[in-house]
């Protein structure tokens, strides 16, 4: 089995950044990633993405609000940052406090910065097969590690293990507009290891740490694993059990060193792309 790594993936697309980049007079185009308390998971991600941007030549700054913010003050500074002619793109980690509205953010959020794809415009656009838009980063890295590996989508069984607004449904659409053949699985979804295993392209986004294992992968199959849990060691790890899979797999994707390196690049490839 080969192992896919993400970074040989965001080492192409840092490519592409630099094409886009190239000839740009002024700054480079920046990113503004807002967080409303202290997730560990939250920050973990910012760090991760301030590093990508950093390493990628892009101007990246945190904007940090207390966990017991107000809506009201809140939407007044997410306005602020949404206006600032200096941010060219934003990605705000989520979920929110339940005490702000998410709903009214997705709609205030100017689509143009809107690099995460969370606008009802930009997923109008993931769902017309319109790629002017932003996808979701996630799902979008899905399909950045299929192509950059050479692999075929078109005409592809493609079964996708998660159907939320974050990378099922999002990847789906763009799994479609590759022209593959694609099968959702969910909680109620009547068996699931049968679906998976008619799969040629595996796409694991249960958020249940290694809940696939061989069993669920048909002979050959390449497994994208979204996943990012933690075992009962603490130790990160996906949705696959990734020693399970080897003897049936042909390709698949580790955690960590996958999908997520990945998702920051195209986040990088995104925030690239406002300056055109
Ligand atoms: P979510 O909880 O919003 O959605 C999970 C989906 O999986 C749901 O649609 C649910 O129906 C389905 N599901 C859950 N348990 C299932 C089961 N036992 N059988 C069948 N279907 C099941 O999660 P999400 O935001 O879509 O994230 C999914 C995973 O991807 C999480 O582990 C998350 O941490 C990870 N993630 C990774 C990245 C990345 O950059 N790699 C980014 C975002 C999310």
């Amino acid at each position: 089995m080969i192992t896919l790594k993400g970074a040989e993936v965001s080492v192409k697309i840092k490519e592409q950044v630099q094409e886009i980049l190239a000839g740009h007079d002024g700054p480079a185009p920046k990113l503004a990633i807002v967080r409303v308390g202290e997730n560990p998971d939250d920050m973990s991600y910012e760090r991760g993405a301030m590093k990508k941007m950093e390493a990628f030549g892009l101007r990246v700054q945190s904007y940090v609000f207390p966990a017991d913010m107000e809506d009201g003050a809140f939407k007044e500074a997410f306005k602020a940052i949404n206006e600032d002619e200096d941010v060219n793109g934003i990605l705000l980690l989520r979920p929110l406090p339940k005490q702000i509205c998410e709903k009214d953010i997705e709609n205030m959020i100017d689509p143009r910065k809107d690099l995460d794809g969370i606008s009802p415009a930009n997923i109008a656009k993931v769902f017309a097969g319109d790629t002017e838009g932003f996808a979701p980063c996630t799902a979008e890295a899905v399909i950045e590690v299929l192509k950059a590996n050479e692999i075929p989508i078109s005409g592809k069984k493609v079964t996708i293990v998660g159907r939320s607004m974050v990378v099922g449904k999002p990847l789906s659409m763009l799994m479609l507009k590759e022209n593959a053949t694609v099968t959702i699985c969910h909680t109620r979804t009547a068996d699931l290891p049968c679906e998976c295993r008619q799969a040629e392209i595996l796409v694991a986004a249960a958020g249940r740490a290694k809940m696939l294992n061989g069993d669920y992968v048909g002979q050959d199959a390449i497994v994208i694993d979204v996943g990012i849990n933690v075992d009962e060691n603490g130790k990160l790890c996906g949705d696959v059990d990734f020693d399970t899979i080897t003897d049936k797999a042909s390709m698949a994707t580790p955690v960590p060193g996958g999908v997520g390196a990945v998702t920051t690049a195209v986040l990088a490839k995104h925030l690239a792309r406002t300056i055109r």
